[in-house]
């Protein structure tokens, strides 16, 4: 059992012991359950204190227990606490650094709560489209006031306890302990002082209503309606707690065990649990032991002040890491650190960014012209133009520079990693970093594998992109890697749909209603409709066989770049990012059409969606097959923290699942027959068409 049982004196203490975070699995609950019994059964114990061992009190349920069987398995959280609530004898929680989710319903479960200071304290389940399941929406409001904690439910943020302690007339904490170290102790005296209370007061006990009544709720439910479009647990949480104050306690909590469990069944709970838990499966690489020796980094190099070389450094000198950038000219470098110095004097004015932090962080900014400046840098990030040549040259160097253990990284998003290890003697220190675009901005970190990467080399950086708040996920070599190999399918997908009959607007509005952040040619004038082109005019000498909409060269042949032209698959005005459709865009398309003899039809928002969204998940498939990607929840990954794909659809992959995979193979096989689409691309994978057979799912 995962919880100590000590007696001190005539106090009993129970230590949940279940690293890292005391979570409430079956073997924490049965060792808080044994203990109550043990303690009540004691003459000798007057009061019984409850506390959690490390670093926290709880921090809710266990995540390793998620969706099997044991989450279930009795007792249960309602059932713990209760045993508390009923006890004979008072129960004081003695709380300290993270009280959450179940954590915090069983804290209110006891007769009191004794609090450190600094303590985290959140009912976070809403972030997982559900909402507090045991007894927290019931409890909450009685302690806090309806207001807070309905706004502490909605939003899942984290509150520390000395904000809450202002909160008027709060009974959430009956005393604060000086500090964390001594929580324990100031819990064990407080619980002789009231050992011989009684009645002991429950919170089940308190009263529950909001001064506005209806009135209140009616405006907690605009507010909330306007902010979670695609996800129902936020508007289940102010029903929830209106319950509370319009019901007798037993009946409120029937009312959230019911919401509950409908939210356990939809398909954005499903989708956000999925995304929680492969963001963590994401750090782990199935060969590289968790034990491997990191290299210590504790300076970083960037070759290259252009658009990335700029965001990359941004992300160490956030964390503060010194950073030395290289450039080949004073000017070149001189204009990539005022672009940084304009981008942090923003974040000063929009007051996201204080002053001395602002300052601390350009003084860990140095650059130079020289690589021999570079020689004890711990890891080396090159960001330099995306030719083969200037590559190779800049390898070179640093393999005569850089100190043996250095990490040469490459942020190169087309070429070769092996080639580019190649160019070194040492390419087990060599190692793709595919930052996003903006890369101080984006979560996404692709970390490429070279055919020789060593293992601490991947551990390493894997925890580098911890230390500099990403979200990383391990790609094989291949071009363009996860995310854009795939993302180039789905932009075919796209020129064939506006060849067949549909404008930009029109699939751009079907994509984003689906709920991605941007739909296809938005997403393509974003980032440049050059750099698809240049993709293009490659693939024409390398697969001369493979289909391509011509719609979109017609479209760079006029300029029409995107964004930074003002002018793409719409028009922009200067220092916007509003999308205007533009007539002679629809006119060149349905001329180009005509040139080719194809009569328009209308296609559904439904075709649009699958087309695109299949796409990708048969290109995913193969990556998967060939091992570029270790697994499905690691495509998932890439696509919401990369492309913006929705999280409620839990990415390409979750969502293939969701809908059926032997569905997803009926589509394509359809598809297949359009004889304007690209048949051969959509023969389902062989691994997509084994799982579907087999009425399995990618996750
Ligand atoms: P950029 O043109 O904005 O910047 C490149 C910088 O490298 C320029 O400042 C240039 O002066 C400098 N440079 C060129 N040769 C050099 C050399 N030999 N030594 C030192 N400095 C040199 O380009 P970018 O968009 O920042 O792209 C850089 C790399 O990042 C490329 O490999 C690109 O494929 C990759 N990448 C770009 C994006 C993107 O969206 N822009 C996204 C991911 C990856």
């Amino acid at each position: 059992m995962t919880a100590q049982y000590q007696v001190h004196g005539d106090v009993a203490l129970i230590t949940l012991d279940n690293p890292p975070v005391n979570g409430l699995g079956l073997s924490t609950r049965q060792g808080i359950a044994a203990g109550m019994a043990q303690a009540n059964a004691d003459v000798a114990v007057k009061a019984i204190v409850i506390t959690g061992a490390g670093k926290a009190f709880s921090g809710g349920a266990d995540i390793k227990e998620f969706g099997k069987p044991t989450a279930m398995q009795e007792p249960n959280l309602n059932s713990v606490i209760g045993v508390l609530e009923a006890s004979p004898k008072p129960v004081v929680a003695a709380i300290h650094t993270v009280v959450m989710g179940g954590g915090l319903e069983l804290a209110l479960g006891c007769h009191y709560r004794v609090v450190a200071p600094g303590t985290s304290v959140a009912l976070p389940e809403v972030k997982l489209g559900l909402l507090p399941g045991a007894g927290g929406t019931q409890r909450l409001p009685r302690v806090l006031g309806v207001e807070p904690a309905l706004n502490m439910i909605v939003s899942g943020e984290t509150v520390k306890s000395d904000m809450l302690a202002m909160a008027p007339g709060q009974k959430l904490f009956d005393k604060f302990a000086s500090s964390a170290e001594s929580v324990v102790e100031e819990a064990i005296a407080f619980a002789r002082e009231k050992a011989d209370v009684r009645p002991l007061p429950m919170v089940r006990d308190l009263p529950c209503k909001h001064p506005l009544g209806d009135a209140y709720f009616a405006f907690a439910r605009n507010m909330v309606k306007g902010m979670s479009k695609n996800f129902p647990a936020p508007a289940k949480c102010v029903d929830a707690v209106e319950a509370a104050t319009k019901q007798k306690f037993d009946a409120g909590m029937a009312v959230e065990r019911d919401i509950f469990i409908n939210l356990m069944w939809t398909a954005e709970s499903r989708s956000l649990r999925h995304l929680f838990l492969s963001e963590r499966a994401a750090s782990k690489i199935p060969d590289v032991p968790s034990d491997t020796p990191l290299r210590a980094i504790d300076s970083i190099a960037v070759i290259g002040a252009g658009t990335m070389g700029g965001g990359i450094a941004m992300n160490f000198l956030n964390a503060g890491i010194p950073v030395k950038m290289l450039e080949m000219k004073q000017d070149a470098l001189d204009r990539g650190v005022a672009t940084i110095r304009k981008n942090y004097e923003a974040q000063v004015t929009k007051k996201k960014l204080k002053q001395d932090k602002y300052d601390e962080r350009m003084a860990l900014l140095t650059t130079t012209l020289s690589y021999d400046d570079l020689t004890g840098t711990d890891l080396v990030i090159e960001a330099v133009f995306e030719e083969i040549g200037v590559k190779e040259a800049v390898f070179k160097e640093l393999d005569r520079v850089m100190k043996p253990g250095s990490i040469l990284a490459s942020n190169t998003s087309t070429l070769d990693v092996d080639k580019i290890a190649s160019f070194t003697k040492r390419p087990e220190d060599v190692v793709g970093l595919h930052f996003f675009s903006p890369a101080n901005v984006m979560k996404l970190l692709e970390v490429v594998r070279g055919a020789k990467t060593a293992k601490d080399v991947m551990a390493t950086v894997m925890g580098v992109a911890k230390n500099i708040k990403k979200t990383a996920v391990v790609s094989g070599v291949c071009d363009g890697f996860i995310g854009n190999r795939m993302i180039e399918q789905y932009g075919r997908q796209g020129g064939f749909l506006l060849d067949e009959g549909c404008t930009p607007a029109q699939v751009d509005n079907a994509m984003e209603k689906f709920g991605m952040a941007m739909g296809p040619f938005r997403m393509g004038d974003l980032a440049g409709n050059d750099i698809g082109w240049a993709i293009r005019k490659r693939r024409y000498q390398e697969k001369p066989d493979m289909k391509y909409s011509k719609t979109a060269d017609l479209l760079c042949e006029k300029g029409r770049f995107g964004q930074k032209t003002g002018a793409g698959w719409y028009d922009y005005v200067a220092g916007k990012r509003d999308a205007i459709p533009n007539a002679e865009v629809v006119t060149m398309i349905e001329e180009h059409r005509k040139a080719l003899g194809i009569t328009p039809r209308k296609i559904s928002d439904e075709e649009i969606v699958q087309r695109l969204v299949f796409s990708l998940v048969n290109e995913a498939a193969h990556i998967l097959e060939e091992g570029i990607a270790n697994k499905a929840s690691d495509i998932d990954i890439v696509y919401i923290f990369g492309y913006g794909f929705p999280p409620h659809r839990g990415g390409p992959m979750n969502y293939a699942d969701e809908v059926g995979l032997f569905n997803v193979v009926q589509a394509m096989a359809r598809f297949a027959q359009n004889p304007l689409d690209d048949a051969k691309f959509w023969t389902p994978a062989p691994l997509l068409a084994k799982l579907a057979a087999e009425g399995k799912t990618f996750n």
